[in-house]
């Protein structure tokens, strides 16, 4: 064999395995299509962070003025945010680089797919490996309706040469929100479309409403049980034929309806790599495929499509492999923001999962951060605690508000350990914090108060 671990795909799963089984002294190659560091630094969680902190700027130089500040703000050069952003990015993207070759593995940049179980193709070379990872990520889904081919796909606002005027914006889940927010942050009259009663399926519907309030006091033209029919090209603009019969004039479409795993031209049937009908690889805990020796890590995987994930599973596999340490992540309680403006900070069960497995206590709180007393911007924060009645142990905490992603971080620890209502009583608060609500919140929700009265 020419390698004892052959990885196709340089992202954030790939390149965390393909690096750490170099550095258990393993002969290792990783081949890389596209970019470095794959969706995460190029075209998602990067990019996308600075995008909404640029977009944060706005709204926080409007807020200074209620602190005295005397800002005049005449706009924003989307040429030299979109500069500094691909900066940014190409840097890291030269950092996985520079990470791997430091490791010793071999870099590949081209399209690798396998000629069977042991043997990796990429152009005229043939290279064979004991172990093999998959590690390709997924690509966007494009929608089926007519002049679906005028829309955009969210790659696309990382190179758009010019900021829309105005934007659609279909799909309710983390990408559309988050480009809703940050297109409207940005200036651009904003709609959102999303097909369901209310968007973020799968988050509490407490944090759901509130970011829906929040979104719309932003401006962003919110729609709900909408979709798109079709739409048309007419001179430099599109039309938007929405199915609640409207027609929506916009300078770009963007369809942000979900991600599929990049399986096709993998050449996984030719090494018996066995996928779903969605083309996803079909794997145990720990990665590995139906041919032994064949793993699949990440998005290709579609479990939870979310960078620690990817790279917690490829430290995990190449630790297994290669460091006489055999060990898989575990995928309970995995903590995530959606940032969103404001950002959503979540871990574990909501309160109707929660609620399906027993009685839950729910402590609930709303209210104005004090920089907002002082800016005299109407932005709301909203915190929730979920709690197993019997044990009194913590199931879910929840927030929607600023630094929700930072503050979650912390208390996911907590959760993870099976943290107690009782715990968090008795740690003391960081004040004046938002935070602090976490640990102070001592009466249960209104209506179970009241049902409990009764
Ligand atoms: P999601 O799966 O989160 O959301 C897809 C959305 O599109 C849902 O609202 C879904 O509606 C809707 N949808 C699906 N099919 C159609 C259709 N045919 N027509 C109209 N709407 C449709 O996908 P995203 O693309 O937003 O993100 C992909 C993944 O990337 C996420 O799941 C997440 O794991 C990851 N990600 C993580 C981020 C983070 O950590 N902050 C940021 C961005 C992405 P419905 O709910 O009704 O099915």
């Amino acid at each position: 064999m020419d390698f004892d671990l052959f990885v196709i795909g340089g992202g954030s799963a790939g390149v965390r395995c393909g690096r750490i089984a170099a550095g258990h002294g393993a002969k290792v190659a990783v081949a890389e299509r596209r970019f470095w560091g794959g969706t995460c630094v190029n075209v998602g969680c990067v990019p996308k962070k600075l995008m909404v902190q640029a977009a944060e700027y706005g709204a926080w130089a409007a807020d200074a003025a209620g602190f005295g500040w005397d800002i005049d703000v005449r706009g924003h050069d989307w040429g030299k945010l979109q500069q500094a952003v691909t900066a940014e990015t190409t840097r890291i993207g030269g950092v996985y680089r520079r990470l791997l070759d430091g490791a010793g593995a071999r870099i590949i940049d081209g399209d690798a797919s396998l000629v069977d179980a042991h043997t990796v193709a990429v152009g005229d070379e043939r290279i064979t490996a004991r172990h093999i990872v998959i590690a390709t990520g997924g690509a966007s889904v494009m929608p089926e309706f007519p002049g679906a081919e005028h829309c955009l796909v969210s790659d696309a606002l990382f190179a758009m040469p010019e900021k829309p005027r105005r934007a659609v914006v279909l799909g309710g889940g983390y990408i559309a929100c988050e480009f809703a927010g940050i297109l409207a942050g940005l200036g651009v009259a904003t709609t959102q479309l999303y097909r369901g009663h209310l968007f973020l399926r799968g988050f509490d519907a407490d944090i759901r409403e509130a970011l829906a309030a929040e979104m719309r006091e932003a401006g962003v033209d919110l729609r709900f049980e909408t979709g798109i029919a079709k739409v048309e090209r007419a001179g430099d603009e599109y039309l938007v034929h929405a199915t609640d019969g409207t027609i929506i004039e916009t300078d770009a479409v963007f369809a942000t309806i979900g991600r599929r795993p990049a399986t096709a031209g993998l050449g996984l049937d030719a090494a018996g790599v066995a996928v779903t009908e969605t083309g996803a690889v079909i794997v145990e805990p720990g990665g590995r495929t139906s041919v032994p020796h064949i793993y699949a890590l990440g998005d290709v995987t579609d479990q939870v499509n979310l960078t620690p994930v990817a790279t917690g599973q490829g430290h995990a596999l190449a630790d297994t492999l290669f460091g006489g340490n055999p060990r898989t992540i575990s995928l309970a309680n995995i903590p995530t923001a959606v940032f969103t403006a404001p950002p959503i900070g979540t871990v574990g069960l909501t309160e109707a999962e929660a609620a399906k497995h027993g009685e839950v206590d729910v402590y609930l709180s709303r209210f104005r951060p004090l920089r907002h007393t002082i800016s005299g911007r109407e932005r709301r924060t909203l915190m929730k605690l979920v709690v197993d009645r019997p044990t009194q142990r913590v199931l879910g905490v929840h927030m929607l508000g600023e630094d929700a992603g930072e503050i979650l971080q912390g208390f996911a620890v907590a959760v993870v350990m099976g943290a107690t209502k009782q715990d968090f009583d008795r740690t003391i608060g960081i004040h004046p914090s938002a935070a602090e609500e976490f640990v102070t919140m001592r009466t249960r929700r209104p209506d179970q108060l009241a049902k409990a009265a009764e």
